[in-house]
């Protein structure tokens, strides 16, 4: 059975069909259609019940690769670790990458996935030169910020709806070599996270913080880190993984594992002043725990994640997470990140300007459920979204209220595709 990350919902597709020849026609059905990356979305933004699951990652090959630009053209189902695999060693990094190497190019596209960086970069979309875009009336267009500008607009971000995207040409940023200069450190207030997240996205193009959702002071950790220059000095670096080993029937993050953890990631002992990491921790720290997500036991988890508009920023992150300490409920990684103001690359795009708060809860039911409409409630109130790419089950009223372009969206969506996302929160059958 296809799930997604996070394996909530469970949901049965009428087929699934591999995709190994971008040139080929699409699969003739009357089924809707759905293409799926690598899974490594939560909820159900790529899954399709009912209907038909396109599944891209046979579509693996880079087309061209031009050493001297940093230009690369591939297939949409290469996954950001083969291009890092290709290019690190060749000076070239991709311009953003989210906290896991294991997705596909499309996927990224699909669901114009932002990093650490979104405050001087902005999201994936920004860095996408042009696509080629397969409709099931078998046309193909060729898609950029200059040509067929809107349906560009539409396939950034547009969560897999307005066809198969079958290629990319992305723009790499140039790096002297694998390393990131990076300095961490501690708050111990949410005052004291927004002082020092100003000064620091003022010097590093990469800042990211953990809170401590367990507290209820708000403390936590502010990571800031930037490509290392060419005098740094190399080190060598062994890539090791291990897998989570069994799928307990219940999950193993319960309030108690939670505080402990948060207090002993607090206090780990870190390095004083600059470090040099390898990129791989520095970006990818989960990539290390092969299937991790089986920690949370058979039902699955949730992931809450949220942008709030900057004047609403701070009210509203005390609050959410008032709401969380007050629930007993917590998460081992709560994420915290202000993005820029670079106006989204896409229609539906998630990233805007303000504040992004995301956190991981093990499903348990309707209790679960019941603190999600009150982080909902706050969440309208302020003005804020949820990020589709995440989310199994917020309101229609809320998606639609928060990306307001969706009615011009639904122009651009090929007839023959949907998802069990967007039957969910525009209510179509
Ligand atoms: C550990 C972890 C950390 C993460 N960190 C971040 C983060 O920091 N920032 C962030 O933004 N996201 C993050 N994510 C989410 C992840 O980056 C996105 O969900 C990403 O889109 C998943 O890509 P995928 O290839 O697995 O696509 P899927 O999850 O399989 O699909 C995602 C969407 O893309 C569409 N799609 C896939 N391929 C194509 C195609 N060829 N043509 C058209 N549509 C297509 C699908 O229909 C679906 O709507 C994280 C996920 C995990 C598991």
């Amino acid at each position: 059975m296809i799930q997604s990350w996070n394996r909530y919902p469970r949901v049965t597709h009428a087929q699934v069909i591999d995709l190994w020849d971008r040139h080929a026609p699409l699969p003739g059905t009357d089924r809707p259609l759905l293409p799926h990356g690598n899974g490594r979305s939560y909820g159900d933004v790529c899954l399709n019940a009912g209907g038909v699951l396109l599944r891209t990652r046979p579509l693996d090959r880079f087309i061209v690769f031009d050493r001297a630009t940093g230009r690369l053209r591939c297939e949409a189902g290469v996954l950001l670790r083969d291009i890092l695999n290709l290019t690190v060693p060749q000076g070239w990094f991709p311009a953003v990458t989210p906290g896991t190497q294991y997705v596909t190019v499309g996927g990224a596209i699909a669901n114009d996935v932002h990093g650490k960086n979104h405050h001087v970069a902005g999201s994936f979309g920004h860095h996408v030169r042009c696509l080629e875009l397969l409709r099931s009336d078998g046309t193909r267009m060729l898609c950029s910020p200059e040509k067929n500008p809107d349906w560009f607009r539409a396939t950034v971000g547009g969560l897999g709806l307005t066809g198969l995207i079958t290629w990319a040409e992305l723009q790499l940023i140039p790096i002297a070599n694998p390393a990131l200069v990076t300095e961490t450190h501690s708050f111990a207030t949410l005052d004291g996270f927004w002082d020092l997240n100003r000064e620091l996205e003022r010097r590093w193009p990469y800042t990211v913080a953990w809170i401590d959702c367990t507290a209820r002071l708000g403390r936590g950790l502010l990571l800031a880190g930037a490509h290392a220059p060419m005098q740094a000095h190399p080190f060598a670096w062994r890539s090791r993984s291990w897998r989570f080993p069994l799928e307990p029937p219940i999950s193993l993050v319960n309030s108690l594992s939670l505080r402990l953890f948060n207090q002993i990631y607090y206090h780990l002992p870190r390095g004083k002043g600059r470090q040099l990491s390898h990129y791989q921790p520095f970006f990818y720290p989960l990539d290390r725990i092969r299937e991790w997500n089986r920690l949370y036991g058979r039902r699955g988890f949730f992931q809450y994640q949220c942008v709030l508009p900057p004047q609403a920023a701070r009210k509203g992150v005390a609050e959410l997470l008032q709401c969380i300490a007050a629930s007993g409920s917590g998460s081992f990684l709560a994420v915290l990140k202000t993005f820029g103001d670079k106006p989204s690359a896409g229609m539906l795009s998630f990233p805007r300007p303000g504040v992004t708060l995301a956190l991981d809860f093990p499903n348990r039911g309707p209790e679960t459920l019941a603190l999600f409409r009150e982080l909902d409630a706050v969440v309208r109130d302020a003005g804020g979204g949820l990020y589709p790419a995440k989310d199994a089950r917020m309101p229609g009223e809320l998606f639609r209220r928060a990306y307001p372009e969706w009615e011009n969206f639904q122009r651009f969506i090929d007839p023959q595709f949907s998802s069990s996302f967007w039957r969910r929160v525009t209510g179509e059958a």
